[in-house]
């Protein structure tokens, strides 16, 4: 680990887990502890646990579970050190620099992102401008995006007519050419002469969900083609999981009781919806939507609604992208704006009620689909008919709740005037052949990989390592009635070589639950020790009881080992007719037998 103990449990000390986590997902007090739906799994009853005292949390539901830092790497995707940082700015502490295992990788990536947002800078200077700025602000004025609010929240900017001027600039604060090349925002032609990008364009600058830009999306300033181009994938900016504006969107959920995300195409779309009540916006970067997307709003939305332009809702709906909301279990509706509009002028045309009265008016995903595709073909004829059938049978696969399956079967047969008995027959031969095809692809999976067998963690001697973690002195105990005993479980052992390491260099008072946690190499275990950390007793007795039930437990099983082993050198020195070896294992035997019997 790059940094050293202290400063992580300096960092965990002054950052309250409830506060951290509340601030994403809302917290209900339940008792001693706080309980919420859990972010990371579907449910219905929470089974979300923080428990304050121990600066912890766990899913009783789905098992997820670790200290402040685990929720912050599990909940926005960082690693640790990200993690740290970010807790650490939280409560102003200044981290020693980090080792990092490539500093130089480390470095090119930290260039990027200063390239990227002296870009934005840059680029914004131009557009506020008085002379230099004119022509691009008089095009956001026409199209009512010039309130100064909205250029500086969404950080427009704009790229001059020259060929070099990005380029001048960075190279002027410091920057090499050869980093502004693979920052892509400076283009190297064959004939080896360099320019920018972007040029006469307006600019919206791509941030991360940390808020630092990491890409652009340029648009043209009159009809030219293409309209808008995005800058290319880097270190710091994969499309497939970057989403425009879902910084401020996330946010916007977060402090929203109504968990729902709105998805558009354009950038000038989402910034009209954000400006106009719906800052739960956000657009796709001129890619159709990902697994990954869907997957990341999940954390923060229970439902999608996808807009679509009136008039090109058939060709431009990817009717395949909706299917993965159902495939990851997330709500979706579909929403086909009037013949004409597009988001922006909607809005701007109509206002914030007008489109919330839409919103409430959305079509479920199979209604939208099913709309397309009667457009499509003609279901009087078998072929159109047959169309229809395959594209929507494929989409109820997907789709997990059987009860909504049941009602769009029957729903499908009224409106194509089909029996639902053969609709329901086709889906069940589809159902098989995935099912099929999904063993075999398990099977390949398990003959390529040794099989794993799942390790089981032997129940008492998880009890035992909770009722240490809860009450220390118990260590001492233990291992003075067990010296040099070997977990059977692996995570235990870990976990009690770990805290052993810890209850060494401390005293008791000062060893906590969070610090433990801390020490703990890999998140599996983080995860494995919040679930022994939820653990509690009534009362000092009741917890008394519990340690001594589990050392009596420990025992028989130490018992039986030794059993066991005697008895196998027992048998091997009968076949070797080792007389003497024979003696003296029968006789060891005999007074172990003799000593659990006594008890
Ligand atoms: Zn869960």
């Amino acid at each position: 680990m790059a940094y050293n103990d202290q400063i992580v449990d300096q960092v965990q000390s002054l950052n309250d887990i409830v506060e951290v986590i509340s601030a994403y997902i809302p917290l209900k007090r339940a008792g001693r502890s706080f309980k919420a739906n859990c972010p990371f799994h579907q449910e219905k009853t929470p089974s979300f646990i923080v428990n304050p005292e121990k600066q912890i949390f766990h899913c009783f539901g789905c098992g997820v579970g670790g200290d402040i830092f685990s929720f912050l790497m599990k909940y926005e995707q960082m690693n640790f050190p990200e993690a740290l940082r970010r807790l650490a700015e939280r409560v102003h502490v200044t981290l020693p620099e980090a080792k990092q295992s490539s500093p130089r990788e480390r470095s090119q990536t930290e260039r990027l992102y200063q390239i990227y947002a002296a870009s934005a800078e840059f680029y914004h200077a131009n557009l506020k401008h008085s002379e230099l700025g004119k022509i691009a602000r008089a095009y956001l004025a026409k199209r009512a995006f010039d309130a100064p609010e909205t250029v500086n929240q969404f950080c427009i900017g704009f790229a001059l007519t020259e060929w070099r001027t990005l380029y001048e600039h960075l190279s002027k604060k410091g920057f090499q050419e050869q980093e502004l090349i693979r920052s892509g925002l400076i283009v190297r032609n064959a004939q080896g002469k360099t320019y920018d990008l972007f040029r006469n364009r307006i600019m919206f600058p791509i941030l991360n969900r940390q808020g630092k830009v990491i890409a652009f999306g340029g648009r043209v300033l009159g009809d030219e083609l293409p309209k808008y181009i995005n800058s290319p994938e880097s270190p710091i900016f994969r499309k497939r999981s970057e989403l425009y504006s879902l910084y401020l969107a996330a946010r916007a959920m977060a402090a929203s009781e109504i968990r729902r995300v709105l998805i558009v195409e354009g950038y000038l779309d989402c910034i009209r919806l954000h400006t106009n009540g719906f800052p739960n916006t956000v657009a796709t970067l001129g890619t159709s939507l990902t697994q990954e997307h869907v997957q990341i709003l999940k954390r923060y939305a229970d439902e999608a609604i996808v807009l679509f332009d009136g008039d090109k809702a058939g060709e431009q709906a990817s009717l395949r992208g909706l299917d993965i909301f159902l495939e990851e279990g997330m709500s979706v509706k579909v929403l086909c704006l009037p013949k004409g509009f597009d988001p922006d002028d909607f809005v701007h045309a109509k206002g914030m009620e007008a489109m919330n009265h839409l919103i409430h008016e959305g079509q479920d995903v199979f209604d939208f689909k099913l709309q397309v595709l009667l457009q499509r073909y003609n279901k009087s004829d078998s072929l159109g008919l047959l169309k229809i059938t395959s594209e929507l049978l494929d989409t109820f696969v997907r789709i997990k709740s059987p009860v909504l399956v049941d009602r769009y079967l029957k729903r499908l047969a009224v409106t194509l005037g089909v029996e639902e008995g053969s609709l329901r027959s086709e889906l069940n031969k589809l159902k098989n052949k995935q099912s099929s095809l999904h063993v075999r692809q398990a099977e390949l999976k398990s003959k390529s990989s040794t099989p794993q067998t799942k390790k089981v963690e032997p129940a008492a001697e998880k009890l035992l390592l909770a009722l240490m973690i809860h009450c220390p002195p118990y260590i001492r105990t233990f291992l003075e009635l067990f010296p040099g005993y070997s977990f059977l479980g692996e995570k235990t052992r870990e976990i009690f070589y770990s805290f052993c390491r810890m209850a060494q260099n401390e005293d008791d008072t000062k060893l906590s639950a969070s610090k433990l946690l801390n020490r703990l190499k890999s998140e599996e275990l983080k995860t494995f020790a919040s679930e022994l950390l939820m653990i509690e007793w009534t009362s000092n007795d009741d917890r008394e009881q519990a340690f001594q039930d589990a050392i009596r437990t420990l025992k028989k099983q130490e018992h039986e080992i030794q059993l066991r082993t005697l008895r196998q050198q027992i048998s091997k020195a009968e076949e070797a007719g080792d007389q003497e070896s024979l003696l003296k294992y029968m006789k060891a035997y005999q007074e172990l037998l003799g000593q659990v019997e006594s008890r």
